[in-house]
């Protein structure tokens, strides 16, 4: 059987060491580290998205500002907060929640907030640093998987690295991470061939699809560390994630479950790069 990945312990491992340090600045400088969030209409799943992160914030230490605008925001609207928030000294990082209501340009937003600011690291400057391997921020999901396979001190170096998925948010940022740390890492997607004999060569499988229980027991090879990065729901509303997680504790050596895997991490990794833009903006 598998051992599993806890994502709550290392997502509070990876929040005390960042409420810790958040104490040390603030008797050195007297300032805290604030991040604004921009929450627009009432999607539900947004706005438990939006509240964890005001609750991790709290917990570390930081100042938080949630703005939430109606549904009914224009683009002018949005560029204008952004625009304000990127000039406001009290605030290091900004987030936007997405998705957006569908008459908002969402790659506009996103390159218009400032690239020292864009905590979330999706802003083109960001992602082309990542690409380099000489960045500030690293996106929250990814470096959470990260995070997570060092914490288990899970050696990638020279290992067989699959990504299922090629989004720019989680896949294409998951197997640039893993390749900077030496992973031979091959993307798939939803032209991919053969795809069951490409996840069985796997030593890290890491599934980013978005549909429930599409990666099966038999795409696994034995002892395999499988990281299940989806997020979905099934018929009956239960969360679940993109790996049949009974069929997959039988073959793989460690496996993150869904809830309580990757999931926390995300918020723990926003903390964190928040922390850095403090320090860079404020020269720590
Ligand atoms: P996207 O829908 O943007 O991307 C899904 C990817 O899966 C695409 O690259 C797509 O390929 C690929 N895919 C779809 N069908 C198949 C198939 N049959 N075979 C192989 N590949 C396929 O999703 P995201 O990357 O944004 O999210 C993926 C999952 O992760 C979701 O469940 C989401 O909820 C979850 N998520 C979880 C987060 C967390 O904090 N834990 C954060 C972000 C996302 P193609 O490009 O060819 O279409």
């Amino acid at each position: 059987m598998a051992i599993i990945i806890d994502g709550k312990t290392v997502s509070a491992s990876v929040k005390n060491s960042v409420a810790e340090e958040c104490r040390t600045l603030f008797e050195k400088t007297g300032k805290k580290p604030g991040l604004a969030v921009i929450i627009v209409g009432d999607d539900p799943a947004s706005r438990v998205y939006v509240n964890n992160k005001k609750k991790a914030c709290e917990l570390v230490g930081f100042v938080s500002r949630e703005y939430a605008l109606p549904a009914s925001t224009s683009q002018e609207e949005l560029s204008a907060l952004v625009k304000e928030l990127n000039s406001d000294r009290e605030i290091n990082g900004i987030l936007c929640q997405l998705p957006l209501p569908k008459h908002l340009d969402e790659k506009a937003v996103i390159e218009l907030i400032a690239p020292e600011k864009d905590v979330d690291a999706f802003h083109a400057s960001n992602v082309g640093k990542i690409m380099i391997g000489d960045f500030d921020f690293l996106p929250c999901t990814p470096a959470g998987v990260m995070e997570m396979l060092d914490y288990y001190n899970i050696e990638i170096a020279g290992k067989e690295c699959v990504v299922v998925g090629r989004s720019n948010i989680v896949g294409k940022p998951m197997s640039m991470l893993l390749l900077h740390r030496n992973g031979t890492v091959t993307i798939c997607h939803s032209k991919t061939k053969n795809l069951k004999e490409v996840c069985r060569r796997a030593d890290i499988l890491v599934a980013a699809v978005g549909i429930p229980k599409f990666v099966s027991g038999d795409m696994i090879k034995e002892g395999a560390v499988v990281i299940d990065v989806g997020i979905n729901r099934t018929a009956d509303g239960k969360l679940c994630g993109d790996v049949d997680f009974a069929e997959a504790e039988k073959v793989a050596s460690y496996i993150t479950p869904v809830p309580g895997g990757v999931g926390p991490m995300t918020i723990a990794v926003l903390m964190k790069n928040t922390l850095t833009a403090f320090k860079l903006q404020n020269l720590l």
